[in-house]
């Protein structure tokens, strides 16, 4: 059975102090969850926030980082620093990094081998620009980035990668991907993943939905055959939010 997996992507929100309030409040809210539970704080408070989550099902991880290990980088953090500060799992490509930060699924390739050098894990982010569904080709965009990012690597390396599909139209918008919408392009990256490297594997791999998750539209969402959790931006930095969006998975 896949792992189901509710993780908040906190974005460029919340310092010190208001990390410390979120977790605070987390903790109370979510309690032995029947799920996996990942929240993504900013790389100042990643430290801190592995602190507060001792002992707690909570996972710490982290919103990206650099694929080389050490050197001249500058403002970069490599694997080998996440890991120093007890983060094990780390989301790679999502749409605002490609977006603002140029990453191409050629850099991804690269940073999803360190991940996989340093023994981590990755919720790897793809998905279609809104140009890409009307005109019909976000199966092709897809199925394009998956390849160009993933399909390097051998089957172990499955292990190690969870898939976010966040469509980038519906990302802070407030527009959702219908359920059908997702569970169509969860479905049909399963197929991709199957026919290179069989059904066992593509069986195994968790694949996220992202894009305006909330409370109101969760439960909906991931009752979807192939919907396996969701990666949350907005409604991850209210308390009573995440956990009604934890509860309905
Ligand atoms: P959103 O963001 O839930 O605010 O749409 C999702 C994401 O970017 O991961």
């Amino acid at each position: 059975m896949r792992s189901k997996i509710v993780a908040g992507n906190w974005k460029m929100n919340n310092d010190l102090s208001a990390t410390e309030t979120l977790i605070t409040a987390l903790k109370e809210q979510i309690k032995d969850p029947s799920v996996e539970v990942m929240i993504a704080p900013a790389f100042t408070s990643l430290y801190s926030a592995y602190e507060a989550l001792k002992g707690n099902a909570i996972e710490v991880i982290a919103q990206n980082m650099h694929f080389a290990e050490s050197g001249a980088y500058t403002g970069e953090v490599s694997a080998s620093m996440l890991k120093s500060v007890g983060v094990k799992t780390v989301i790679l490509g999502h749409s605002e990094r490609r977006a603002y930060f140029a990453e191409t699924d050629e850099s991804l390739a690269k940073k999803v081998g360190a991940v996989l050098e340093n023994e981590m894990r990755t919720i790897f982010c793809f998905g279609e620009e809104l140009e890409d569904r009307k005109s019909g080709k976000f199966f092709d965009v897809v199925e394009s980035q998956i390849k160009n990012a993933l399909f390097g690597f051998d089957a172990e390396a499955w292990k190690s990668i969870v898939l976010a599909y966040e469509p980038v139209w519906a990302i802070g918008t407030g527009e959702t991907a219908s359920p059908e919408q997702a569970q169509e392009v969860h479905a049909f990256v399963r197929k991709v993943i199957a026919d290179k490297y069989g059904d066992a594997v593509a069986q195994e791999v968790s694949i996220l939905y992202g894009g305006s998750v909330k409370p109101g539209n969760a439960e909906e969402i991931f009752s979807k055959e192939d919907v396996d959790g969701g990666l949350i931006g907005g409604a991850a930095l209210k308390a009573e939010d995440f956990k009604a969006i934890v509860d309905a998975l």
